[in-house]
């Protein structure tokens, strides 16, 4: 299991394979790495490509030599922490004390700390490992970096979608340094502040896909409801007033009426903050005040609600695919119009106009009032209907005029006077909310 452990993310012979990784120039800069674990491997294979001189230091350099590109030295820990001025402690939180024995050599040197703690060591400690680490050693300047970063990134390379290093310490110059570093291996740091921020950098990678938290929240809130409503309305009252046993409906049929439900909500709660905020900017005048949080925090989640939406949609087909036909026909239209998100604004719309003329004369029938609850139907019209109203309501001339005005800076009260150019294209791309 141990030798499984000591295995490189990427094969070495890739890694050799490399030659920019083979030979550094004498000059290069040199930095020092504590801890030979996968973080140490990786590091130093990306700061050899980055033409830094690496020296890397383990208990046990014999053992771990064979992991790391023959670039770098691997030596034992005093060796290693001698002549680099920067060095990265890349061992975990509970080891930090077992290096006390090298401070003598370590005074007046850039410890980096790159640790992470888990969950529930994030909670029980209320230092950071950073600052945790700049207690035991006190002649040395601490900066946090490159935690954010996996080992497997360092090693790939830096992509776009994480190439930011947060970075923090209560030395300038120190911070500095380390964030040339960063940029010389192809990252972007991201001046955080003094130590102090540390905690908080700490806590990114424990926020597992934080935009996707409250509209999953809200999708499976929406999703319980109209289960539960569904429920009530198809099992419990044939079994309560008829006598009939409907539970088999449950895991298919109650869900495959549900999943409509939810991806139609969904899908116009991805229009009802643009009205909201249009609503807004016409009451205030002006589009320079801000909105409110929620409803900053609303607009800034939409692309999430629609890929829920869809993805809703999509289940919905694949349920209603597995259904005999005559069950799946009643909800295509919804769902091809739903399904093509692109299509946005136009799948509402078609959605809308479907459910209407698919429940308008049912909606009357007393026979589809369960237990005097009306059919889900008529209860998912509610927010596509708003958001259509006023979305309708918007493209009057005179509001919509207005509105565009305001999105283009001119103010009811202040002093930025406006005429809207006859040129309708240059209108047309004004950003709409
Ligand atoms: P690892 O594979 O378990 O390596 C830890 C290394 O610590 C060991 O190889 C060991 O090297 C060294 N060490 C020094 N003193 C030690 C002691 N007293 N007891 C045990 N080990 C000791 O862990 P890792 O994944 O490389 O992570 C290292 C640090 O990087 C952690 O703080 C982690 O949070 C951070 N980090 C890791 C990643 C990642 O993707 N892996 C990403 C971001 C941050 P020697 O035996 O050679 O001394």
């Amino acid at each position: 299991m141990s030798r499984e452990m000591d295995k490189p993310l990427i094969s070495l012979h890739l890694v050799d394979s490399d030659t920019s990784l083979a030979k550094v120039p004498d000059e290069a800069p040199k930095v020092g790495i504590l801890g030979s674990g996968d973080f140490a491997r990786s590091l130093a294979t990306r700061l050899v490509s980055s033409g830094f001189k690496v020296v890397v230091g383990s208990r046990n350099p014999k053992r771990t030599a064979g992991l790391f590109p023959s670039a770098a030295q691997v030596t034992f820990q005093e060796e290693a922490v001698s002549s680099p001025e920067v060095i990265f402690v890349a061992v975990f939180r509970e080891h930090y004390s077992s290096l006390c024995s090298l401070s003598d050599q370590l005074a007046g040197k850039i410890l980096v700390d790159v640790s992470n703690p888990t969950e529930q060591e994030h909670l029980q400690h209320r230092e950071s490992n950073a600052e945790y680490l700049a207690s035991l050693f006190p002649t040395c300047t601490v900066v946090k970096a490159f935690n954010v970063i996996s080992a497997w990134t360092l090693q790939a390379g830096p992509r776009d979608g994480n190439r930011q290093v947060p970075i923090c310490s209560d030395q300038p110059e120190a911070k500095r340094a380390v964030s040339e570093m960063a940029i010389t291996m192809g990252f972007m740091p991201v001046d955080m502040g003094s130590l102090a921020s540390a905690r908080e950098i700490e806590a990114m990678p424990l926020r597992l896909l934080p935009a996707w938290k409250v509209p999953t929240l809200l999708a499976l809130g929406l999703f319980i409801c109209f289960y539960a409503y569904n429920f009530v309305r198809d099992v419990l009252q044939p079994y309560v007033q008829e006598s009939k046993n409907k539970f088999f409906k449950l895991p298919v049929s109650v869900v495959n009426t549900t999943l409509p439900c939810v991806a139609y909500v969904l899908l116009s709660l991805v229009y009802l903050p643009g009205v909201l905020a249009a609503t807004l900017q016409l009451r205030r005048g002006t589009k320079y005040h801000r909105f409110p949080d929620w409803l900053d925090h609303w607009l800034q989640h939409r692309k999430q609600i629609g890929l829920l939406s869809f993805f809703c949609a999509a289940l919905h087909a694949l349920y209603s695919f597995c259904l005999p036909l005559r069950r799946s026909h009643r909800y295509d239209l919804v769902n091809l119009a739903v399904k093509q998100s692109s299509l946005g604004f136009l799948a509402l719309v078609l959605s809308t106009l479907h459910t209407l003329t698919y429940g308008w004369t049912r909606a009357f029938e007393e026979s589809r009032y369960k237990f005097y609850l009306p059919p889900t139907f008529t209860l998912t019209l509610l927010v596509p209907c708003v958001v259509i109203l006023a979305k309708a309501l918007f493209l009057l001339p005179c509001i919509s005029r207005r509105l565009t005005r305001i999105r283009r800076g001119w103010e009811r009260d202040g002093a930025i006077k406006f005429t809207l150019p006859t040129d309708n294209a240059l209108a047309e791309k004004t950003s709409h909310v």
